[in-house]
């Protein structure tokens, strides 16, 4: 393979290193003008009535499974991937997401009323209710090109907002084409796409939006949330990862090897919640090690004929990360017992698994990224919770056991924002369960209602229906103190500051009508 590190972002195709059309890179100017555009489109969007948003949602999840062959092909060009890949991870369960994604808008727009004690604030009502922020802009990476727009398209555009899309410099096709459908079902202006690399993303938080959704790299996660904290803008931040699993000696192994293979070895291990460090039991560990060996080995890299099981490598950047990890974990003592090597025509490399790792090790350190699983035997389950608990990253963590109720209480006990039991990951797909984590996975939770924070903002509306003063309205006088006396004494339980408060109540109000003169 010749060099290819100064080789334009997203210019080749992955599989094959065949050039991509051009995409043009967006200005300052055409990126403040999509904001300005969108902010237009939102003043009647954020007025539109419920019903009419989620009719516009569901219109476009519609429009995503009916063209799913072309984006399935817009999305091979960029990723490499597999067809059946692609449409499996991004498209397929648009309609599902679309249903959910209302259910949990409904539940956070709704308007919330607040009970008030009618004897401390008699005659009031209060509500809040949800206030679209205006525009939010939403910067993804490129390993799930259309998914990882979704968590954030749903609840903008329900939320009542306008949105500026900046995908990846490594898969701006996808972004273009999904912002096109979105475009067909919303009002002209509201959807805007941006394309570019980091400075573009950089141009857009100057743009005056109004919220930031960012997924992607610690590095830049970082960078992101720093600015938006300047701007006083809200922003989510939804980083890297390095899940591990813990097999205990008692799981089922055929479906326990077949799972983690799975979680680790999809979208080539390129997913923030890729099982990447599996501790597993000393008592399983070897015909565990032996069995995830032989099903790696026969695993197949795109483009392959006629199915192939995950794609290559998105550039030769994370390539050659995947190679330096393997390459210094070997040399550290960890054992190659499948793949470990590139595989062409494209940016492949071979489903991996390595034997006998340690924490010591960058393959269980540090986000690898690649179809590579760190295998690390330990001598029981308390050793495998403590050493998955070693880490900077907590997204998604799972215990693998035939024993649910052991499996639950230790799955309990992982530092990450998803604790599984038999199962990782697939909650990134149901958008009623918020997608979080912890430590440097970044603070940012989306999906469910509880990622709403970022789209709305709340406002109390306080109504105040008496027609006279309060009680405690100024002038003071020698009725004052006993009255909060009695106030106070009420909420303790003791009924007869109730009937002191009704005997003050009249002093009260006289002393403050007689002031202004009511
Ligand atoms: P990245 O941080 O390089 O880029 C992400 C996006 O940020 C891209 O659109 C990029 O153009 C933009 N960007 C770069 N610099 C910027 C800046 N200074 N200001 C604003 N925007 C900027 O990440 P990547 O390589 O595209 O994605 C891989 C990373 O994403 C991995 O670490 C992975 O774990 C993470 N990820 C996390 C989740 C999650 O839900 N936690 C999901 C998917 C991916």
């Amino acid at each position: 393979m010749s060099d290819l590190s100064a080789v334009k972002p997203g210019s080749l195709s992955p599989a094959d290193l065949k050039p991509l059309p051009e995409v043009k890179t967006s200005t300052p100017e055409e990126v403040a003008q999509a904001v300005r555009a969108a902010r237009s489109a939102q003043v009647t969007w954020g007025q539109t009535r419920q019903s009419e948003r989620e009719k516009a949602m569901r219109a476009f999840a519609r429009a995503m499974l009916e063209r799913r062959e072309e984006g399935m092909k817009v999305m091979c060009a960029e990723t490499g991937r597999d067809p059946v890949e692609n449409l499996m991870s991004d498209l397929v369960s648009a309609g599902d997401f679309a249903a959910a994604a209302i259910r949990a808008s409904r539940k956070a727009l709704a308007t919330e009323p607040i009970p008030l004690s009618p004897i401390n604030y008699p005659g009031k009502r209060a509500y809040i209710e949800a206030v679209p922020r205006g525009v939010i802009g939403i910067i993804a990476p490129w390993n799930y090109p259309v998914l990882n727009f979704l968590k954030g398209i749903f609840p903008a555009l329900l939320g009542g907002n306008g949105l500026v899309l900046k995908p990846s410099e490594y898969t701006p096709r996808t972004g273009q084409w999904l912002a096109g459908l979105l475009q067909q079902v919303t009002p002209t202006g509201l959807v805007q796409v941006v394309t570019g690399g980091g400075s573009v993303g950089q141009a857009l938080l100057e743009s005056g939006i109004d919220g930031v959704v960012f997924t992607g790299s610690v590095p830049t996660g970082r960078k992101v949330a720093a600015r938006a904290g300047e701007l006083l803008i809200p922003c989510s931040a939804e980083l890297g990862g390095k899940d591990a699993a813990i097999v205990l000696a008692d799981c089922n192994l055929a479906r326990t090897v077949a799972g983690i293979a799975q979680w680790g070895f999809h979208n080539a291990g390129q997913d923030c919640a890729a099982i990447e460090r599996v501790y597993v039991e000393d008592a399983i560990a070897e015909p565990f090690v032996q069995r995830l060996a032989a099903f790696a080995s026969k695993l197949r890299v795109a483009p392959g004929a006629p199915v192939s099981d995950f794609g290559p490598m998105q550039s030769t950047a994370q390539l050659a990360i995947v190679e330096q990890h393997v390459k210094e974990a070997v040399e550290k003592g960890a054992k190659v017992v499948a793949g470990g090597a590139r595989t062409g025509p494209g940016l492949g490399f071979q489903a991996t698994v390595l034997d006998h790792c340690t924490q010591q090790m960058k393959v269980v350190s540090e986000e690898t990224f690649g179809p590579v699983l760190a295998v690390i035997r330990v001598k029981d389950a308390e050793e495998a919770l403590r050493l998955a608990n070693d880490s900077r990253y907590g997204l998604n963590g799972s215990v693998w056991t035939q024993d649910l109720a052991r499996g639950e209480a230790l799955a309990r006990r992982m530092e990450v924002g998803i604790a599984q039991v038999n199962s990782h990951a697939l909650v990134g797909i149901l958008p009623e369960i918020p997608w979080t984590g912890t430590k440097e996975t970044g603070a940012g939770v989306s999906n469910s209602r509880h990622a709403y924070p970022t789209f709305v903002r709340r406002r109390t509306v306080f109504i105040d229906k008496n027609k006279g003063p309060d009680p405690w309205w100024m002038p003071a006088d020698e009725s004052s103190k006993p009255f909060s006396e009695a106030l106070a004494r009420q909420q303790l339980g003791q009924t007869s500051a109730l009937f002191q408060l009704l005997g003050l109540l009249g002093k009260r109000l006289k002393a403050i009508k007689s002031l202004a003169g009511g």
